[in-house]
């Protein structure tokens, strides 16, 4: 028998939710994050969940974190959300590259891993806001470091009862992705450009639920403002079922023995596809060490290493841009389910917004040094890992994916006593096809989507189908604002009644 499973707000034990209305809110009334105290759960038997096929294996892993969904519901959910939306037909295949395995998680709608959980989160959404009763339009807004924003358009495009609201950093994101963006079709979606950074964007959007909450600035509308990006517990969820399925692959493969042990290497940003290992480590499943990668915004290796969160210093555009970020939200909810003490995640979360920095306890560094290695790589070292990977084993990575493999490299060489490690592969190279040409070594010739072509024709690498004919597509999305103005944008928008034709 499993417990009860409320949720609460990772700076208040008494700000519950039940899991819908966790997924339907997104984030707790207070700016926290919702969580379960824990997400350690007797009753799961992941070995289990491990003989399954992928959708029956994630219906089960949904299930057990979001239990006022039966496993019949959650299977129906599933199996709408990826008919027919991946390459693949196991989603998320694991394939080998040298001594390590790769986790390829971009081989849906939009070419990156968020399509894994951004293919299921409108379906949960709208069950979710079935199961509380609420007839309110739900209206998603998200901010963006570049992948996010296109994969929840792709996903809640012309779905009843929603619209979106996407922002990215006007000049954060790479010339593919800002493509992908701004030529979205649909009636209820919106993209909107931020002259400043993806902080700036993610801060813009929590202020926006904060004051919306506070002042009931949307009072009489019938709207409720939601988010898709992974301070949405429903947007968490669905990336834990891939560190399971990787593990099964690696069983399957003979790498691993049924209970041993395996190490993942996870490109980071917002801590958000990391933490979702850690959750299926709570859950049983045998991981051992998260290796958590950075590009030279390495506010996390600090983290990690010494318990010092400091997000004061300068940020850098980098090549790998999904990961330029310096507030990393899902942090919290991993202090919450180290300390199981909501005063101090408040306390510390304060002291970020206030002064720009914190310090953890002793005994909590000890703790994250028991489930985590921190190591970063910046652009150069992205860039000669891309060559190497192409030049010994002939496998084409994207940025991100490199840094990932280039830090796992690094824990290998600091820890012999490794366990066979998955590297979290999370986009295709195609999304960076410049920065990828440079990193073989080749000229560009002509601009970023001349670029796509070069970099197919002298890899052999197919393009996949989403990303071709990109520059033709006519461009729907214009506008360009202020973080100051975020608010009056999104009030504005929702009084209008239509969008798009
Ligand atoms: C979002 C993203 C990341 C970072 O994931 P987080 O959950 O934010 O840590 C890494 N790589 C790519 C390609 C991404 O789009």
């Amino acid at each position: 028998m499993s417990t009860r499973k409320i949720y609460q707000s990772t700076r208040s034990a008494l700000l519950t939710a039940s899991p819908a209305q966790a997924v339907m809110e997104g984030i707790a009334p207070d700016g926290g994050l919702y969580t379960l105290p824990s997400f350690a759960d007797a009753g799961f038997d992941y070995q289990a969940a491990l003989s399954l096929d992928t959708l029956d294996m994630g219906a089960m892993i949904m299930t057990a974190l979001l239990p006022d969904f039966t496993l019949e519901e959650m299977t129906a959910l599933v199996r709408a959300a990826y008919r027919n939306k991946f390459e693949t037909a196991d989603l998320t295949p694991t394939v080998t590259v040298g001594e390590d395995a790769l986790l390829e998680l971009f081989r849906g709608p939009t070419s990156a891993f968020k399509d894994v959980a951004l293919s299921l989160l409108p379906h949960l959404m709208r069950a979710s806001v079935k199961k509380c009763g609420c007839d309110d339009e739900i209206l998603i807004l998200t901010a963006t470091s570049g992948d996010t924003g296109k994969a929840a358009l792709e996903g809640f495009c012309n779905v009843p009862g929603t619209r979106i609201i996407v922002f990215y950093p006007e000049n954060g994101v790479s010339a593919v992705q800002k493509a992908q963006m701004v030529t979205q079709t649909g009636k209820n979606v919106c993209v909107c450009a931020i002259r400043g950074n993806f902080d700036d964007a993610q801060t813009g959007v929590k202020n926006i639920f904060h004051q919306v909450q506070e002042q009931n600035l949307l009072a009489g509308q019938s709207i409720r403002l939601s988010s898709a990006n992974s301070i949405n517990i429903g947007r968490l969820a669905p990336q834990v079922v891939y560190y399971f399925t990787a593990y099964k692959e690696m069983v399957a493969a003979g790498r691993i023995r049924m209970g041993e042990t395996l190490d993942y290497a996870v490109p980071t940003g917002n801590f958000g596809d990391i933490l979702a290992g850690y959750i299926a480590k709570q859950l049983g499943l045998p991981v051992g060490t998260l290796v958590c990668a950075s590009n030279a915004n390495n506010v996390l290796t600090d983290f990690l290493q010494t318990g010092c969160y400091d997000r004061r210093r300068p940020f850098h555009l980098t090549i790998s841009p999904s990961m330029d970020i310096l507030v990393s939200s899902n942090l919290e909810r991993l202090l919450y389910l180290l300390t199981g003490d909501a005063d101090i995640v408040k306390g510390l979360m304060q002291d970020l917004q206030e002064k720009g920095h914190y310090q953890v306890s002793d005994a909590l560094v000890k703790k994250l040094h028991s489930d985590f290695w921190a190591g970063f790589c910046d652009d150069d070292g992205t860039r000669d890992t891309i060559g190497q990977i192409w030049r010994e084993h002939h496998y084409l990575c994207d940025t991100h994916t490199a840094v990932a493999w280039n830090v796992a490299q690094q824990y290998k060489a600091a820890r012999p006593a490794h366990r066979p490690v998955v590297v979290l592969s999370t986009a295709s190279p195609y999304k960076f096809p410049e920065a990828v040409l440079r990193s073989l070594g080749i000229s560009q010739e002509g601009n970023g989507f001349a670029a796509i072509a070069q970099l197919e024709k002298i890899t052999g690498v197919p393009v996949p189908q989403n990303l071709r004919g990109l520059d033709q597509r006519p461009v729907l999305h214009r506008d360009v604002i202020d973080q100051a103005e975020m608010l009056k944008y999104v009030l504005k928008k929702a009084e209008e009644k239509q969008w798009n034709k």
